[in-house]
């Protein structure tokens, strides 16, 4: 199958189905999220401390998402494979998509993701801290969000605080996100602001996993494009 084909194939993956399930996450995912924010209020310095430590959190867990799809990921999966893993395909074939994509399809994968944990925390909030409440909610909305900023990265034109956020290096910044875009596509994973993206591939952060999963776990290395 060429590339255009492969193209096609992928794109023709974004059903009514898939756009429903995006849907769908986003409104259980904010609901959960503004119940927990609202019954755990914190100081104002608890929330600048927590937000600080889930935006680095969530950085590598972009980048832990990104790379298992790109290495392992297979769209014929059940539930992630047309969802998460078609788009991370799609969007090497043809890294421009993302920009047609509107916000629902550009976000409802990665609000699909919190859902779990915040009804883990709901579950057992009880038995847990404020600050954990609070901190979860705050790495499920950077996390949520990622693929925004992710999108904001190949965007020509941004939003002039947009492209403030980029500069200060607070969200993803074009230049370092293009370098994942350099064939074979196997560095600088983490998208939600990128910076911890230099340490991990020093240390060879995501190669060592990717070990760890062909000869532990037997997992069979997708990465072709
Ligand atoms: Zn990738
Ligand atoms: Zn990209």
């Amino acid at each position: 199958m060429d590339k255009k084909q492969e193209l096609e194939k992928l794109r023709a993956g974004y059903t009514r189905y898939i756009r429903a399930f995006e849907l769908i996450s986003i409104g259980i995912n904010l609901v959960l999220s503004c119940y927990l924010l609202g019954a755990y209020p914190l100081s104002i310095w608890s929330y600048i401390v927590l937000l600080v430590m889930t935006w680095l959190l969530a950085d590598i867990i972009s980048g832990f998402v990104h790379w298992f799809a790109d290495t392992f990921g297979k769209v014929d999966w059940p539930i992630i494979g047309n969802t998460f893993i078609r788009s991370f395909h799609e969007h090497h074939l043809d890294p421009k998509s993302i920009t047609r994509h509107d916000w629902i399809e550009t976000n409802g994968n990665n609000f699909f993701i919190g859902i779990p944990v915040l009804l883990l925390v709901l579950l057992f909030e009880n038995e847990i801290s404020a600050q954990v409440v609070v901190g979860i909610c705050l790495l499920n909305i950077w996390t949520s969000l990622t693929n925004q900023f992710h999108k904001w990265a190949h965007q020509n034109q941004v939003p002039q605080i947009v492209d403030r956020l980029q500069a200060w290096r607070v969200i993803t910044q074009k230049s370092e996100h293009l370098v994942h875009h350099r064939y074979p596509h196997d560095r600088s994973y983490n998208i939600t602001h990128g910076r911890l993206n230099p340490l991990l591939d020093r240390i060879g952060f995501f190669r060592g996993l990717e070990i760890l999963g062909e000869k532990v776990l037997r997992f069979r290395n997708n990465r072709h494009i």
